[in-house]
């Protein structure tokens, strides 16, 4: 069973994630701050992280930084509601990038690709 980590500091939004993605079959890490999101990392080794941009104290930039001091491999989707971040992305180190939706269906087939393309 794949794991996946998300990092959301709305809980409504982690309930969601949680909901949707263990019906799927996957299992689910949450984190609801950008620290406790990389102990999770560290402790859980999770296939994918899914992290919110905008969180108090670390932001999701900072985790996805940690992270690739960690790892090059780990697929990482950065999530944000604010359209004004994704000029800066091309340039960046994860491997997706997605806006904020109700809408969780796109964000699994971009879990689901990711995880077929490196193959697990
Ligand atoms: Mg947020």
């Amino acid at each position: 069973m794949k794991k996946i980590l998300f990092a959301d500091d709305e809980e409504s939004i982690r309930l969601l994630y949680q909901e949707e993605f263990e019906e799927r079959g996957y299992e689910v890490v949450l984190a609801a701050s950008g620290e406790e999101a990389l102990q999770q990392y560290a402790d859980a080794r999770p296939d994918l992280l899914v992290i919110d941009i905008k969180m108090p104290g670390m932001d999701g930039i900072e985790v996805l930084r940690k992270v690739r001091e960690d790892s090059k491999e780990v697929p990482v989707i950065l999530c944000t509601a604010y359209g004004e971040y994704k000029q800066n992305f091309e340039t960046w180190a994860s491997d997706d990038y997605i806006v904020k939706s109700a809408n969780i269906e796109g964000l699994f087939q971009k879990v689901e690709a990711l995880l077929a393309k490196k193959g697990a």
